[in-house]
C-alpha cells in the first residue's frame, strides 16, 4: 500500500533486518559471510563461499527475501534508530502507540540494538533522546511527563528490571494489564536513562547452565509513557502515547522446538511468550479478528500496543557467519511470514 492508504497502512507491521559484523570469534573459527544484502532491503542466504559461487548460484540454491530495510554490516546505531523507530517516537508524541521488537537469535546483535554500548548507544536510549528534544521543542504550549519502567519476563515470571525483587502479578486495569508495583520512573534528562537502562539490563535473569550468556530465555520490555496536558479554549487536555521497545529472547529454542517431533517439544523448554507472540503477529498480519492475546505474559502486556491503530516495528537481527546458518535462515523465514 502507498503513503495514500492509511488504513492499509495502519495494520501493517515493519519488518527490518540486521545484519551484524563478523566477530572475532566466528572469524578464528574460519568461517565464511552466508549473507548478503543488496539494493538496502534485499537479503541474499547462500551456503555457498565464494563471489563466484554465489553469483552462479544464488538463482538455483540461495534465498531470497525483501524487506522494508535491511541494514548492512556498516549500519551505525543512528542509521537504524532513524530508519525504523523514529516515526514511532513521533507518533508518540500524538497519542499513537508504538512498538519495536528486537528478535533472533542468541549473538546475533538484538541487545547491541536495542540498548547497545556508552559509546554507541541503540535504539532505547536514541528513542528517549529523541522524545526529550522534541518535548523541549514545543513545551512552551503544554506540559510533559516522560515515566519509564523496564521489566523482564523469564519463563513466564514478570520482574521489574529497576527494582528486583518479587515477581509481579498482572492485572487488568483502566489502561490495559498492568505490572502491579511495577516502578515507574520519572524521567527529566537522557544522561540518566543510559546508566538507568544498562544497570537495568544487568539485572536480567542469567541462565544457571549458560553463565557467560546473558540473559538467552528473558524478555526485556522498556516502555516509556508520555503524556501531554495542555489547555484548549478552557478545557484540560490529557493526550498519553506509549513507546514499547522489548529486546525479545533468543528464537533458537523456540524454533528448534517449532519443527522437531510432539514428543520432544513436550521435553523442551518452549517460550510460551516468544510462541504467543509469533501467533499474534501471524494473525495481525492474516487480518483476523480473534488476536491471542490472553495466550502469554508477553502478549498480554502488549495488547494495547500490538496490532489495531498502532505502529509496529520488527527488527531481525543476523549473523554474516556460516556457522549460522540454520538460525539466521530460520530468522528469516520468520520475519518474511510478519510482513
Ligand atoms: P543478542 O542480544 O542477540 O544475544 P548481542 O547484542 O549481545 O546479541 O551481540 C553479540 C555480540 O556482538 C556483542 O558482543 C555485541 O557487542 C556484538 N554486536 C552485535 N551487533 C553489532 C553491531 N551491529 N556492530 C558491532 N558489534 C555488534
Ligand atoms: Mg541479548
Amino acid at each position: 500500500a502507498g503513503a495514500g492508504s492509511a488504513e492499509a497502512a495502519e495494520s501493517r507491521i515493519l519488518v527490518f533486518v540486521r545484519l551484524r559484523p563478523m566477530s572475532r570469534k566466528e572469524k578464528e573459527a574460519g568461517s565464511r559471510s552466508c549473507v548478503k544484502i543488496v539494493n538496502k532491503k534485499e537479503v541474499y542466504l547462500t551456503e555457498f563461499a565464494s563471489e563466484d559461487d554465489y553469483l552462479r548460484l544464488k538463482r538455483v540454491r540461495g534465498r531470497h527475501f525483501c524487506f522494508d530495510s535491511a541494514f548492512a554490516d556498516s549500519t551505525n546505531q543512528r542509521e537504524v534508530y532513524t530508519t525504523s523507530t523514529a516515526n514511532l517516537v513521533e507518533g508518540v508524541l500524538q497519542g499513537r502507540n508504538g512498538t519495536v521488537f528486537c528478535y533472533g537469535a542468541t549473538g546475533a546483535g538484538k541487545t547491541y540494538t536495542m540498548l547497545g554500548t556508552i559509546e554507541n548507544p541503540g535504539v532505547m536510549v536514541l528513542a528517549i533522546k529523541d522524545l526529550f528534544s522534541k518535548v523541549r521543542q514545543r513545551s512552551h504550549d503544554g506540559n510533559h511527563s516522560i515515566q519509564l519502567s523496564y521489566l523482564e519476563i523469564y519463563n513466564e515470571t514478570v520482574r521489574d528490571l529497576l527494582s528486583p525483587g518479587r515477581p509481579l502479578h498482572l492485572r487488568e486495569d483502566k489502561q490495559g494489564t498492568v505490572a502491579a508495583g511495577l516502578t515507574q520512573y520519572r524521567a527529566y534528562s537522557t544522561d540518566e536513562v543510559m546508566e538507568l537502562l544498562q544497570q537495568g539490563n544487568k539485572n536480567r535473569t542469567t541462565e544457571p547452565t549458560r553463565v557467560n550468556e546473558t540473559s538467552s530465555r528473558s524478555h526485556a520490555i522498556l516502555q516509556v509513557v508520555v503524556e501531554y496536558r495542555y489547555m484548549d479554549g478552557v478545557n484540560m487536555v490529557t493526550r498519553v502515547g506509549k513507546l514499547s521497545l522489548i529486546d525479545l529472547a533468543g528464537s533458537e529454542r523456540a524454533l528448534a522446538t517449532d519443527q522437531r517431533t510432539q514428543r520432544s517439544i513436550e521435553g523442551a523448554n518452549i517460550n510460551r511468550s516468544l510462541l504467543a507472540l509469533s501467533s499474534c503477529i501471524h494473525s495481525l498480519v492474516e487480518g483476523k479478528k480473534h488476536i491471542p492475546y490472553r495466550n502469554s505474559k508477553l502478549t498480554q502486556l502488549l495488547k494495547d500496543s500490538l496490532g489495531g491503530s498502532c505502529n509496529t516495528v520488527m527488527i531481525a537481527n543476523i549473523s554474516p557467519s556460516n556457522l549460522s546458518f540454520g538460525e539466521t535462515q530460520n530468522t528469516l523465514h520468520w520475519a518474511d511470514r510478519a510482513k
